[in-house]
């Protein structure tokens, strides 16, 4: 089954929302066995959307075209697809009674505008819509399916998981996709590339690499009949890639580098306070994303000038001997996190995000350090030299660490 998705809306083209709704689908499909191909954006004008829906068509057999079910003039999506089957549309008396039926709970009169999402064409069904106004349509006709759902990703993703996949699962043959997502830090994207190789050449399951932010993840994708089938496959190729990659492994699919390290650090009842320099407090910010952090983060400080540094504590001696930007003054500010705040662990971060080099140390020069009292590890690198990156780099260069030295403890 080739299927293609069509998000409709000016927005998207304008660059005003980012489309979240063909990832979300996109990651849906495999898990149905359906092949995704294509995946358009297009604005909302009739005789683009008549286009794309006509190509779309011709090439695949399910499309799902999501937003434009509004009841504004500028929601076109239903009027596009009527035009490119050549049907009418024609109010459905049940649908209208629907409506009114939620405007009546809502207190409000509905207006006449809202008719327009009462309409079907003979080759459509309704798709129901608990959270919005607008009803979804499934259409079949010559074997396609085109199914249409509201652009609020909170409706439209209740509407898949409750509606269109019950529906879609019941069609289909039942050829499962499974994927499993392997996070990895520490290993350069080539490096990992080249010690991954034996397992790249193989087709079911595939490998695939992608470099995040987070680090290098691995994406291990497994076809088969049943799902304990396709399960089996992606378990065996990813022993194969613990045994190759071992701890530069930190997650799986949706585990997030802060609350594994945050659920070690509860686990072993340890506690953390950081001392930030070049990224400003996005370390704290980072930890303290995850729900519950106070359990046993303590707190950070951000001492940005060597002033506030000497002012935390930092030797002022060290400062004027070795500049901010150095591994030593990374570990003096680990050691006053952790003695001032009365933490088991520390971490200090310095370094320089751009764009100008400082102390004559290169743009994108960052070093981390952690006290833990009797353990410590420190960790220097050059990143990139763009500003936001060197920051989010060197946080989660810290996390990672942080993790490997929990590991020993
Ligand atoms: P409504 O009944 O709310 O008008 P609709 O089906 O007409 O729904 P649109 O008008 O196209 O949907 O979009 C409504 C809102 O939904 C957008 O302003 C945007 O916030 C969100 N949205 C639409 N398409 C997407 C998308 N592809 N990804 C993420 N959000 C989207």
């Amino acid at each position: 089954m080739k299927a293609e998705i069509i998000s409709t809306g000016t927005e998207l083209l304008l660059g005003q929302i980012t489309d979240t709704n063909s990832p979300y689908l996109a990651s849906e499909l495999p898990l149905l066995g359906i092949d995704l191909y294509w995946i358009t954006h297009v604005g909302d004008n009739q005789k683009r959307i008549v286009e794309v829906l006509q190509r779309a068509w011709g090439r695949s057999d399910i499309i799902i075209v999501t937003g434009g079910l509004g009841p504004t003039e500028g929601d076109i999506t239903r009027e596009s697809i009527a035009d490119m089957l050549g049907e009418k549309m024609k109010v459905d008396p049940e649908l209208v009674e629907n409506l009114r039926s939620l405007f009546r709970k809502l207190g409000i009169e509905m207006p006449q505008r809202n008719i327009k999402q009462a309409n079907l064409i003979p080759s459509a069904c309704a798709i129901p819509n608990t959270q919005g106004t607008a009803p979804g349509w499934w259409v079949e006709r010559e074997g396609k399916i085109i199914i249409a759902l509201p652009g609020p990703p909170r409706e439209l993703q209740r509407m898949w998981e409750k509606e269109v996949k019950p529906k879609l699962s019941r069609k289909l043959s039942g050829e499962v996709i499974i994927s499993r997502i392997i996070k990895t830090a520490g290993i350069p994207e080539a490096k990992v590339d080249e010690m991954v190789s034996p397992l790249c050449s193989s087709t079911n399951p595939t490998l695939a690499l992608y470099a995040k932010f987070d680090g290098i993840h691995l994406r291990l994708t497994a076809k088969a009949a049943q799902k304990a089938k396709a399960e089996e496959m992606i378990a065996a190729a990813e022993l194969r890639l613990k045994s190759i990659l071992g701890d530069a492994i930190w997650g799986y699919d949706n585990d997030i580098l802060e609350s594994l390290v945050g659920d070690m650090l509860r686990e072993k009842k340890l506690t953390l306070a950081t001392m930030e320099s070049c990224t400003g407090g996005l370390l704290a910010s980072t930890i303290t994303d995850v729900p519950g952090s106070s359990d046993y983060f303590k707190g950070g400080l951000v001492a940005y000038t060597a002033e506030m540094k000497i002012a935390f504590d930092v030797d002022a001696a060290l400062l004027a001997r070795k500049g901010t930007i150095d591994p030593e003054v990374a570990a003096a500010m680990a050691k006053t996190a952790r003695l001032r705040m009365k933490a088991d662990i520390g971490i200090g971060i310095t370094g320089i995000a751009g764009p100008d080099a400082v102390e004559g140390k290169p743009v994108g020069t960052v070093h981390i350090a952690i006290d833990a009292g009797k353990r410590k590890s420190s960790f220097s690198a050059t990143y990139p030299p763009r500003r936001a990156d060197v920051k989010r780099r060197a946080v989660v260069s810290a996390l990672f660490k942080l993790r490997q030295l929990l590991l020993k403890m």
